[in-house]
């Protein structure tokens, strides 16, 4: 009802949509989309449906009030909070989303499911808050394209607007992340490695072959004690993995690691 009268005054809706567990990559999204619209809205809601991993699903960290006193000094104009039953209510039958290739690469190759989760929550959300602006992160770069695709689909491309904010980091270059909570002091230094080798594959793009470069990040990775699901160079608009450098596509390196039992993700553009 509130966005609803806000978009008959002809008010500008922006969108941040979110896991909670809010950090200062959050509040900058947060940030961009009040520069450009009205009202700023965000949700904050752990998508069972996105979630693998049992364990990982009921690990995620909540921090609610902690993100509310977050939202309110950013200035957010509205949360959205809802229970699971609001989003899924019972016996809504489950749409297939035709995701192509998207679906199969990196994460959606290590997490079965995951992409298709993510459409089923953006695809309500999108529904109830009806934003002409929405903010995502380069942190979560297929995410962004899935959504893209996904806005596509359900043919809302005419009226929303996608906006990928770059990733906020700690001063050690470790992504802000919901997950790093989870870090113990130990792991939490070790983290920053990520980012490191990501530099490092920067950094040596034109002087080794890329098989040889990734190789050796892969090393880099696993003598922290990394388990390593991918460090890759894709190109940054297929995603598709590239074995020859060739300076005139945009590229961007991406890893997914384990530390001890947490996964964390993080990529940089490369050119
Ligand atoms: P999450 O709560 O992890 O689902 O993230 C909500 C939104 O914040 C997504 O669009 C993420 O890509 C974005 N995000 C997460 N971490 C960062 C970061 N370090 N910098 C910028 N945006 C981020």
């Amino acid at each position: 009802n509130y966005l609803d009268a806000q978009a008959k005054k002809g008010k500008s809706i922006g969108f941040v949509p979110t896991m909670g567990a809010l950090h200062q990559g959050h509040i900058s999204l947060i940030e961009a989309c009040k520069k450009e619209n009205s009202i700023t809205v965000s949700s904050i809601f752990v998508n069972p449906a996105q979630f693998n991993d049992p364990k990982d699903f009921n690990k995620y960290p909540v921090t609610i009030e902690q993100d509310i006193e977050m939202l309110e000094t950013a200035g957010c104009d509205a949360l959205l909070l809802p229970s699971v039953v609001e989003i899924y209510p019972d016996g809504q039958p489950r749409q297939h989303y035709e995701l192509g290739h998207l679906e199969n690469l990196l994460e959606g190759k290590f997490r079965p499911g995951h992409f298709q989760g993510v459409c089923m929550v953006m695809h309500r959300l999108l529904d109830i808050v009806k934003p002409g602006n929405l903010y995502l992160g380069q942190k979560d770069c297929q995410q962004c394209m899935v959504i893209i695709k996904l806005i596509e689909l359900i043919g809302m491309n005419g009226s929303v607007k996608v906006n990928i904010c770059p990733t906020l980091r700690e001063p050690d270059g470790l992504a802000m992340s919901s997950r790093n909570l989870r870090l113990n002091e130990e792991e939490r230094k070790r983290a920053a490695t990520i980012f490191m080798t990501l530099c490092f594959i920067k950094d040596n793009l034109d002087k080794k072959n890329i098989n040889q470069l990734l190789e050796q990040a892969i090393a880099m990775l696993n003598k922290k004690g990394f388990k390593v699901d991918y460090a890759i160079i894709v190109n940054a608009k297929t995603l598709e993995p590239i074995e020859v450098f060739n300076k005139d596509q945009k590229m961007v390196a991406l890893i997914a690691a384990f530390i001890n039992e947490i996964r964390l993700i993080d990529n940089l553009p490369l050119n």
